[in-house]
């Protein structure tokens, strides 16, 4: 089958699309069709000349005074308020620091102690779905072991299971708002109701949604969330992630990595902890500066645009990216896994064949980035600050020409990073 859809026709709507003046922000290699932007974020160019001042001035010359004189201990609280308006969060309530795993396991250490503290006490129960990201689920169970007190985590295997899972035992549910496999999007704000209702508290894990889709958690009344910064965010490879707080919670926000730096006075040196108020308290210890520093570069890209334009964008992207494949590809034994329903749907399609990941490796040879989980998905990530509609008509172009010819190897073994 073909479509009636053209390279032309997908140029000019590049001339027509708003956004297109970002991607020269962002320095992509020539020949380069990347659509891998959800797993890690393309190089805003100003990055290069961020990284140069960070490691030449501010450490080189500087050296210790840059602490006060360059913001660097600031730098965690700074971006949060510069990252808040991309989530729905106000100022004071998020803080960019440590691992997005790391962040999971405080909020969720917070959660269940709000729930201890009060009329949750004896609930036992995490809830969360076998289809989240893996280190999610080994951080719940983690933090359940160690507690030693019943703690467990219950996992379930389909959305439709989740409401009469967060029952009279459940302390938290804890979900990731777009799945990374599949991009299904969750419905924060009406599951969010539900786990209040039954006296729950709600974690969200926004990795794939911060920078891909608008977000509001104030409006859906959200307990904690989480994410990271180095996906759609464009803050470098293994960047600090984010973790937010809100202001009602802030005063009984406790959790067991009580490090320095959330220590109400960190340079008094003094013996026992006392917790700094705000959302200082979810921060620990040092973080790696030069790494902290480039996450700026990726946000002041946002400052250009809306979330509703790029919301606007992502799902015309996909859209024509699932149609083309599904015109043009139609012989050959693809599954969408990824919702048709834009309200259902992050910023990536994913479809399944028997040989994903070789048919994978021959698109990266040709120069068309996506990436592969298991099992059998090929993922393919859309970013609308840099990626164009004749991107996405070339990618399938040549998706095609390799499934049509079967110019895949099967037997290709998995490299270390799929
Ligand atoms: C990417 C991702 C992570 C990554 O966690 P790190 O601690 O930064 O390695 C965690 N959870 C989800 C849902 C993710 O998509």
């Amino acid at each position: 089958m073909t479509t009636h859809i053209t390279r032309d026709a997908c140029v000019a709507r590049d001339e027509r699309d708003p956004l297109r003046p970002l991607r020269k922000r962002f320095d992509l290699p020539p020949g380069v069709i990347y659509l891998d932007g959800n797993s890690l974020g393309a190089r805003p160019k100003a990055a290069l000349a961020r990284a140069q001042d960070v490691v030449a001035r501010e450490w080189g010359h500087d050296l210790i005074k840059s602490w006060n004189t360059a913001g660097w201990f600031d730098m965690p609280k700074r971006l949060g308020n510069r990252l808040a308006p991309l989530i729905g969060a106000r100022d004071g309530e998020v803080v960019v620091t440590d691992t997005t795993s790391l962040n999971l396991f405080k909020a969720l250490a917070a959660a269940l102690h709000l729930q201890a503290g009060g009329p949750g006490a004896g609930r036992r129960t995490i809830v969360t779905e076998r289809s989240n990201f893996p280190t999610d689920i080994y951080m719940a169970e983690g933090l359940a072991q160690w507690l030693q007190q019943g703690y467990r985590v219950r996992l379930v295997d389909s959305v439709e299971e989740i409401p009469a899972a967060v029952d009279a035992d459940c302390a938290v549910l804890m979900l990731t708002h777009v799945n990374y496999r599949t991009g299904y999007q969750h419905d924060m704000a009406s599951l969010t109701r539900h786990a209040h209702a039954s006296g729950a508290l709600a974690v969200w894990d926004l990795a794939h949604s911060a920078g891909a889709v608008p977000l509001d958690l104030h409006a859906a009344e959200a307990d904690f969330a989480v994410g990271c910064t180095y996906k759609y965010l464009n803050g470098g490879p293994g960047a600090p992630a984010f973790i937010w707080v809100p202001q009602r919670h802030q005063a009984a926000f406790a959790h067991p990595l009580t490090g320095w730096w959330s220590h109400a006075k960190p340079f008094a040196m003094s013996h026992g902890f006392a917790a700094c108020e705000g959302i200082g308290r979810a921060l620990c210890g040092t973080q790696p500066v030069v790494s902290l520093a480039l996450v700026e570069c990726g946000l002041e890209v946002f400052e250009a645009t809306t979330m509703a334009a790029i919301r606007e964008k992502s799902l015309a992207l996909t859209d024509l990216f699932i149609e083309l494949v599904e015109a043009t590809c139609a012989g050959h034994p693809l599954g969408l896994v990824t919702p048709r329903e834009h309200a259902r749907r992050g910023s990536q399609a994913s479809f399944t064949h028997p040989h994903g990941y070789a048919v994978m490796q021959a698109l990266i040879a040709r120069g068309v980035i996506g990436d592969y989980r298991e099992p059998e998905i090929m993922r393919f990530g859309f970013t609308p600050l840099y990626t164009s509609f004749a991107d996405v008509w070339d990618a399938v172009a040549i998706l095609k020409d390799i499934l049509d010819r079967g110019a895949f190897d099967a037997a290709l073994e998995r490299s270390a990073v799929t």
